[in-house]
């Protein structure tokens, strides 16, 4: 649907050339970086993003489900979305509860196109796209950072280059140390699996310290599961009990993803002189959820304006600004450790399913608004596709 890396890609001079400059580079073409890009460009800031990736849709590495704050703060289109309604979560030992939130949704993505739009719109808006143009190197001057082997320099460099940045490395600011780490299959559309829910999977053996999933996609399934550090996923046991659980008949897998997701909360020293960082570089994602896309989205965005204040108003740095409002999930880090214990499968059980349990789980999936929402309890077979009048909106 968007062309694979076809849009507005620059040459890139070889060492010792003129350098290009720009008011921003930004290395790292997914969400924080597109949604920086974008805004920066339209505040007139001249930018380029720069990503090791040829094509910024290749190799993904989320699930790329949106909550519905993100959704509603960018207006996606339709084709690359389908609408999840709530979530069904399965106890180890069968039994599961549907979670429903009035007007509350989630929105499974056609992740690698969606990523091609965020990058159409970042060019349309005026920044520039270098692909298949890792960054190795900077050198830091008082008004200017330069990247020579790229041909490159700008005033602000922004490191949104993910859990394990490079940036973060080179200029010696703080990296990521905890971890979760997830694995997923694309499987053809699974007919069986109701489409209203995502449905997620409590396992300690399988999944200690998270949980396994099964996402009804745009055009396809996505079953995964991640667990903490230190742990190796076993995705073929995984795929097995959900099938088993499901009464599922075997699929072809059709693509993998996996990859690190940051658990140690936002890093404190994520900027100094000219490079700042931002997303999943930065630590912007929920320690206890995995999930990073809102905030990356919301903070790449944000980053924009504080760096066109800095530029245009003499306003204060922008990693200054942005630590202040970055989150800092103090609540949701010990959740996390909690977690990490991953406890034992009969504790689950015997959680499963009572009033402080099914709120705690309400909280986690929906926030605030959990406290308004609707559980509805079943047991094996009934979890494959059930009755519409489940819908509460
Ligand atoms: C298995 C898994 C499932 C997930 N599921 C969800 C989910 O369903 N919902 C949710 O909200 N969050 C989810 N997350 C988290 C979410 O994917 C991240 O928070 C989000 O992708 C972070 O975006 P980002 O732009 O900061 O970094 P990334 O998406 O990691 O992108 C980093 C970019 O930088 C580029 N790059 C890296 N190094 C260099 C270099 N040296 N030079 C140039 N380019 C470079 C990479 O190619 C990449 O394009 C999941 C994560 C994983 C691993």
């Amino acid at each position: 649907m968007w062309p694979r890396g076809a849009f507005g890609i620059i040459a890139i001079s070889a060492e010792g050339a003129n350098l290009r400059k720009f008011d921003l580079i930004i290395v790292g073409a997914s969400f924080a970086g597109l949604a920086c890009a974008r805004t920066a460009a339209l505040r007139g800031l001249s930018v380029c993003v720069v990503d090791r990736k040829r094509d910024v849709g290749e190799g993904v590495r989320t699930t790329g489900i949106l909550v519905k704050e993100a959704a509603e703060e960018t207006d996606f289109p339709a084709a690359l979305t389908r609408l999840i309604r709530g979530v069904r979560l399965y106890a180890p030992n069968g039994k599961y509860a549907d979670h429903l939130v009035p007007g509350y949704y989630f929105l499974a993505t056609d992740t690698p196109n969606l990523l091609r739009w965020l990058a159409a719109e970042a060019v349309r808006a005026g920044a520039e796209l270098a692909l298949g143009t890792p960054f190795k190197s900077a050198v830091t001057h008082d008004d200017c950072i330069e990247l020579p082997n790229l041909g490159l320099s700008a005033k602000l460099l922004i490191g949104a280059d993910g859990a394990t940045s490079g940036v973060a490395r080179y200029f010696g600011l703080d990296r990521n140390q905890r971890f979760l780490i997830g694995v997923e299959v694309e499987l053809g559309s699974e007919p069986g699996l109701d489409g209203r829910f995502l449905h997620c999977f409590l396992d300690s053996v399988l999944a200690p310290g998270y949980i396994g999933w099964a996402v009804p996609g745009v055009g396809i399934t996505q079953v995964g599961l991640a667990a903490r550090h230190g742990t190796k996923p076993d995705l073929m046991a995984f795929l097995h009990m959900y099938r088993t659980r499901l009464g599922l008949r075997e699929r072809p897998i059709l693509a993998r993803r996996r990859g690190l997701i940051p658990a140690g909360a936002t890093l404190r020293n994520t900027h100094c002189g000219r490079v700042m960082l931002i997303g999943d570089a930065a630590g912007h994602v929920s320690p206890l959820t995995g999930g990073g896309i809102a905030q990356t989205l919301r903070l790449g965005r944000r980053t924009a304006q504080l760096a066109a204040d800095w530029f245009h108003a003499g306003a204060e740095h922008p990693g200054l600004a942005l630590a202040r409002e970055a989150p800092k999930f103090t609540g949701k880090l010990w959740l996390r450790r909690a977690l990490d214990l991953a406890p034992p499968n009969w504790v689950w059980n015997l959680a499963f399913g009572t009033p402080p349990f099914r709120a705690f789980t309400q909280r986690i999936y929906f926030h605030k608004r959990g406290a308004g929402g609707d559980t509805r309890s079943g047991k094996g077979d009934d979890a494959r596709q059930s009755q519409p009048d489940h819908i509460q909106t």
